[in-house]
């Protein structure tokens, strides 16, 4: 197997939580001799430093400092989301009933809720621990299957088969542990996982995750069949690029944000002041001033990556079959006259040259015409800053799913180009 994919594979196998996508993402950084930096310190940055920053313990921005000064040449940007849909675990909801534990669930983004039914699954996120007046969070992961949400039976549901809504509140808790007369079972097995006492773990932000690996299929495995795809790939293509640039002329930046499954809206968001704000006190930091930073925007450019629909033949009518694109087929520009993709004709061009140059074949996206479009962080960051921007993705099948299905050239063939972009 490609080491990139093998090590795709394990990206995605230790990002159960959000806030574990990003350690994955901040191992890799250490691990290639990114510095971190704070936000609330005084950035001190030199040519060719390799650094990076989170807010909020998810939100990412990492970045290679360029040979030559950003408000003559620009940044070369990439952006993509690294939070996905999930099931999040409401604890002070976990009751025992005819001997049976279980835990009520809200639903985090648009997850295809049956996928989650009837599967094993696994809980992580973070948690507050009390050590006697001090309070730290910590990452757990209960690694694995520790839950299930059990479909009732066809005898007691037969029209299951003609489509089902499941209930939110009521259809979807988690059952977590049979015969146990313990009063809260989740709470000690995380005490338990991160050696505690129950009484030290406080406030706890946990979500379901499929307990399955990621795995690959096909006669060839060809095929990537994995929870959170969407957009967990594009982050691994960005980031895998990130850590190949060495002394580029450009500043080069990736950044991953949060919460764009629910809108964008947060701190560490695609709306929020972030990326605005890195790269103003990148450029104050290399002796620009505030002149020198709008300079540097309109000198830049952004390739915002997020999954895109591959064309799926049992509902080949969903498509518009002039722009259908293929899995394994290379990375998909996506399009819309409404400006829901910040792709224009110009930046369109940009990335097919950027492919064009590397020998990966590019495709193009665009949804029906009778049928509304999805979004990305692209418009949006496009927008607040003025940039110029192209929309990309690879296509995968059954986006949201628990389990989506991509290509396994596709990546490779993204990791490629985007590794060209930053060179
Ligand atoms: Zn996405």
């Amino acid at each position: 197997m490609d080491a990139k994919i093998k090590d795709f594979l394990s990206f995605l196998d230790g990002s159960g939580s959000r806030f574990h996508a990003s350690r994955q993402i901040q191992n890799r950084l250490e691990a290639a001799g990114f510095t971190e930096l704070k936000e609330d310190e005084p950035l001190h940055l030199k040519k060719g430093g390799r650094y990076y920053l989170r807010r909020q313990d998810t939100a990412t921005i990492a970045f290679v400092m360029g040979s030559q000064v950003v408000e003559k040449t620009g940044f070369n940007l990439a952006a993509s989301h690294l939070d996905f849909p999930s099931l999040k675990l409401k604890p002070a909801s976990v009751k025992t009933q005819s001997g049976i534990t279980s835990c009520g669930v809200e639903v985090y983004g648009g997850p295809i809720l049956s996928t989650w039914i009837d599967r094993p699954l696994s809980i992580a996120g973070k948690v507050i621990v009390h050590n006697g007046k001090d309070s730290r969070s910590e990452l757990v992961d209960l690694d694995s299957a520790v839950a299930i949400i059990p479909n009732a039976a066809i005898h007691l549901n037969r029209d299951i088969n003609k489509g089902f809504e499941y209930n939110k509140q009521t259809h979807l808790r988690a059952m977590i542990s049979l015969g146990e007369n313990d009063k809260n079972p989740l709470l000690h097995a995380v005490a338990r996982k991160l050696k505690e006492k129950p009484e030290a773990i406080g406030d706890m932000e946990l979500f379901l995750y499929d307990a399955q690996v990621a795995e690959l299929a096909g006669l060839n495995r060809e095929m990537i069949c994995a929870q959170g795809l969407d957009n967990l790939a594009m982050t691994h293509a960005i980031l895998s690029a990130l850590l190949e640039c060495r002394k580029p002329k450009q500043t080069s930046v990736a950044v991953f944000f949060d919460h764009e499954e629910i809108g964008s809206e947060t701190p560490q968001g695609a709306m929020s002041s972030l990326l605005g704000e890195i790269l103003e006190r990148i450029c104050l930091a290399g002796g620009a001033d505030r002149e020198g930073y709008y300079l540097a925007l309109r000198k830049s450019f952004l390739i915002s990556a997020d999954m895109a629909h591959a064309f799926h033949p049992s509902y080949a009518d969903k498509y518009d079959p002039d722009y259908a694109p293929g899995m394994n087929q290379g990375p998909v520009v996506k399009l819309n006259a409404s400006h829901r993709y910040a792709s224009t004709a110009d930046s369109t061009l940009r990335f097919t040259r950027l492919c064009e140059t590397v020998n990966v074949p590019c495709q193009k996206f665009l949804v029906r015409s009778d049928m509304p479009c999805g979004s990305t962080v692209g418009p949006i960051v496009a927008a607040q800053l003025g940039l110029a921007a192209v929309d990309i993705g690879n296509p995968i099948w059954a986006m949201h799913s628990l389990k989506e299905t991509g290509g396994v050239k596709d990546h490779l063939y993204l990791i490629n180009a985007l590794t060209e972009y930053y060179k």
